[in-house]
């Protein structure tokens, strides 16, 4: 716990014993979990500054109720292949805090999806959703599907099954799920369509992420990719830094990665590395992004098969190397854990000036400490990444009016969310003792909405 040993002092001592007894708690009360421990823990150590300034969070006992969900729902979800052969996957939603508003968070469909991954991100959902200042809670929600190599009908099929379950437990006023990986506007325009059907009624407000033709927002699809960008300017500019001729590399080639490589390319970056599952593409003139959508969101391809059309790049099978390509600003935009200690030395090593998260907890404690240490720029993900979020509920404000925004409206909205969090976060990190620390920053600030909410409404 490093933020610990800066002061020693009887409050300070009190709030570690805290944590310490709260986090105890929660290993011994979801053993296994490993992703989700990470996460507590991460939190938990950025908030002691705050327990030691203002016991009354630890006599209302709010860390013991905001690490427990509200509600974890598990459940089956059976569906038939293209062959007639039955499969059975399963289905999750946490429905983790909603002190400030209904549940909200996004949809995992990934092999690896299980109660510790959804548990994660429904976690830091929580902290996240308070930083936009919009009025939303914390969930999250996927199943342990495979949509590779799924047929158009086999993936309708498996929406339809998860989404027959899942109706029983959302509404626009109770639980709004939207995308993440593996679900994207086809998976959300199949699930609305089975919740219409189930409820008989048009409820636009229930997801958000979908269609514009049927209640979706503009800037929807570019707007984690787009949002992280906007942060990383903001903070860039607090210190003399611009996109401007700068190397990025960017992991991933989804669609946080894709809008993040649009928007850091309008800026005047130059993007010479993205992957997939598969490993990365290395092209030192400039990632061609025109190829990369068309592989990537139409084609469902192998990010191999640009070489195809630009063969004087080169593709590499294992996608932790790609951090080994010297750039100014690197950009985890994949997946969790992607970045460790090792990774970490060697992007400072090579002189990388920015480090900022679009994935949900790509880095882990020690390669965030190290950053710190060598004074990297770090935008960790709870703040980076929460335009998509942001604009989730920018979507579910115009569906409840019934209205659509133009793109500017909706892409000025988000550039000012942003900017805002971007100076809590930094506000709250100098208040506490931490300047220009964003990652201890945004915990805090996230947590003194939700926490101050919670005392209000009593022991529920
Ligand atoms: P997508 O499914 O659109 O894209 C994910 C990308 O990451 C794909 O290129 C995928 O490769 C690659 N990838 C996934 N898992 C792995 C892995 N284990 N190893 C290597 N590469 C991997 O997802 P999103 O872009 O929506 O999400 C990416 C991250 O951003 C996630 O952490 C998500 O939680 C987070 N996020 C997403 C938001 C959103 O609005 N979508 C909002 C905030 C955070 P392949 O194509 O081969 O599968």
């Amino acid at each position: 716990m490093t933020t610990i040993q800066r002061v020693k002092d009887d409050s300070l001592q009190q709030a570690l014993d805290y944590v310490n007894t709260v986090f105890k708690t929660v290993e011994e009360r979801n053993p296994g979990e490993v992703e989700f421990h990470q996460a507590t823990k991460h939190i938990f150590t950025a908030l002691v500054p705050v327990f030691a300034k203002h016991p009354k969070y630890m006599k209302n006992g709010i860390l013991e109720r905001i690490s427990e969900p509200e509600r974890l729902l598990t459940f089956r979800v059976p569906w038939l292949d293209d062959s007639g052969n039955v499969q059975v996957n399963r289905g999750f939603r946490v429905q983790f805090n909603s002190s400030i508003g209904p549940y909200k968070g996004g949809t995992r469909f990934h092999p690896t999806v299980n109660a510790s991954i959804i548990k994660f991100l429904g976690f830091e959902q929580i902290f996240k959703n308070a930083l936009t200042g919009q009025p939303i809670g914390g969930g999250k929600g996927g199943a342990d599907f495979n949509p590779k190599g799924k047929s158009n009908n086999e993936i309708m099929r498996f929406c339809q099954s998860y989404m027959t379950e899942l109706s029983n437990y959302i509404g626009p006023n109770v639980d709004i799920p939207a995308g993440d990986i593996g679900v994207g506007a086809r998976e959300i325009g199949y699930m609305f369509g089975q919740y219409k059907r189930m409820r008989g009624s048009y409820e636009p407000g229930v997801l958000t992420g979908k269609d514009v033709r049927f209640g979706g927002s503009l800037v929807r699809p570019e707007a984690t990719g787009y949002g992280l960008i906007y942060f990383v300017d903001d903070m860039m500019q607090d210190h003399g830094l611009s996109f401007n001729n700068s190397k990025v590399i960017v992991s991933g080639a989804g669609n946080v990665a894709i809008y993040a490589m649009e928007k850091a390319m309008e800026l005047g970056a130059k993007v010479v590395a993205c992957s997939d599952s598969t490993g990365y593409i290395h092209d030192e003139k400039g990632v061609n992004l025109e190829t990369i959508k068309r592989l990537k969101l139409e084609e469902d391809g192998v990010i191999s098969a640009y070489l195809a059309e630009h063969p004087h790049a080169s593709f590499h099978e294992n996608g932790d190397d790609i951090w080994t390509i010297p750039c100014d600003i690197a950009l985890p935009c994949a997946t969790q854990n992607e970045i460790d200690a090792d990774i970490a030395r060697v992007l400072i090593k090579n002189g990388v000036k920015v480090v900022a998260e679009g994935s949900n907890m790509p880095s882990n404690q020690e390669a965030i400490d190290l950053f710190n240490e060598s004074h990297i720029l770090f935008g960790p993900a709870k703040a980076a990444n929460a335009g998509g979020v942001a604009v989730s509920a920018l979507e579910m404000a115009q569906n409840s009016m019934k209205l659509s925004w133009s793109f500017e409206k909706v892409d000025a909205k988000l550039h000012e969310i942003m900017l805002n969090i971007y100076r809590n976060s930094i506000s709250a990190a100098e208040e506490y003792g931490y300047p220009g620390n964003l990652d201890v920053g945004a915990n805090i600030a996230g947590f003194l909405k939700v926490g101050d909410a919670m005392i209000r409404e009593g022991v529920v």
